[in-house]
């Protein structure tokens, strides 16, 4: 039976460590600040919005909110944007996705300040991370790094493979393992004969969105279990993983809910106290 990567827990011992930064930051009259930008009514965009604004509060963090039509045409929200790059009280800019078709989410990204770019979608952070220099991770990889982290998981020389290609986890996740010198395999839709790949795999981590889609025939004996995927289905939330008969086989595995989320939050508060004392610094 695995060992349950408890992200619940580690995320609650992140939080008061950035809580303390925080209080250290205000000490010295500096007050982190992060601004979200939401376009539209998207009603899972909105829970996710709500639950940062809870995290930030409960850290200390300021939180501006920005909700915008969502007839809104692509030169107003780069508009909110600059202005945003340019208040010298905020300090981190989120913009939550999905936003409306016919605004363009790359140049918006793009138009966000690298330094403020608290989510690590700006492509000076992708190419840096690509690098291996200093860089805002992306918070759901990085929120995966974290967990392996504290559970003593080696990376160097592991077979990981990774189901799922997106921007937001599968390809800078793999960034953040190769850089840790793991021999990463990125699986996709087109991927032929998936589980004859996750069967070799020292850990395997899912992000694709499919509830249960990983079953105990597709891993080895021992192998590191992370669920990234979130499923809403009419009994609960449900990962990629299915969860009951893959954790009698797996060495380690992330629950759903209570694994990959709960980092995810954690790594954006960090990521603003980051980002904090880079553009204070510059100040200086
Ligand atoms: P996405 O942009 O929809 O990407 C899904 C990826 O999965 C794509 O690369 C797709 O392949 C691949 N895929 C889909 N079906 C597949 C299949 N049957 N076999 C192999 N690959 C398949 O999704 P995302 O934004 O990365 O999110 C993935 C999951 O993670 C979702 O459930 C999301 O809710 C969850 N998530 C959780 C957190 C968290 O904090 N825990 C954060 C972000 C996302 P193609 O590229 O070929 O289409």
């Amino acid at each position: 039976m695995a060992i349950i990567m408890d992200g619940k827990e580690l995320s609650k011992k992140i939080r008061a460590e950035i809580k303390e930064e925080v209080e250290k930051l205000n000490k010295k009259n500096i007050f982190p600040k992060l601004a979200v930008i939401m376009v539209g009514n998207d009603l899972a965009s909105k829970v996710y919005v709500k639950s940062k604004n809870k995290a930030c509060k409960e850290v200390g963090i300021e939180y501006e909110e920005f909700l915008l039509d969502e007839n809104i045409k692509m030169e107003e929200l780069l508009e909110v944007i600059e202005k945003l790059n340019s208040r010298d009280d905020i300090h981190g800019i989120l913009l939550q996705s999905p936003i409306p078709n016919q605004l363009d989410i790359y140049t918006a990204f793009e138009t966000i300040d690298f330094r403020k770019d608290v989510d690590g979608f700006n492509p000076i952070n992708i190419g840096r991370l690509a690098l291996k220099r200093y860089t805002f991770i992306s918070c759901t990889p990085y929120g995966v790094m974290k967990l392996f982290e504290q559970y003593k998981i080696n990376l160097k020389g592991a077979n990981v493979v990774i189901l799922g290609r997106s921007n937001i986890v599968g390809k800078p996740l793999s960034q953040c393992l190769l850089n840790e010198d793991a021999t990463v395999t990125i699986c996709h839709s087109k991927t032929k004969n998936i589980e004859e790949i996750t069967k070799n795999a020292d850990i395997v981590i899912s992000a694709i969105g499919k509830p249960r889609f990983v079953k105990e025939n597709m891993i080895k004996k021992g192998a590191v279990v992370i669920d990234v995927g979130i499923n809403r289905l009419e009994e609960g939330l449900v990962g990629d993983v299915d969860f009951e008969k893959v954790k009698e086989k797996a060495s380690y595995i992330t629950p759903v809910p209570g694994g990959v989320g709960p980092m995810t939050i954690a790594m954006l508060l960090h990521n603003v106290v980051i980002a904090t004392k880079y553009i204070e610094k510059d100040k200086m």
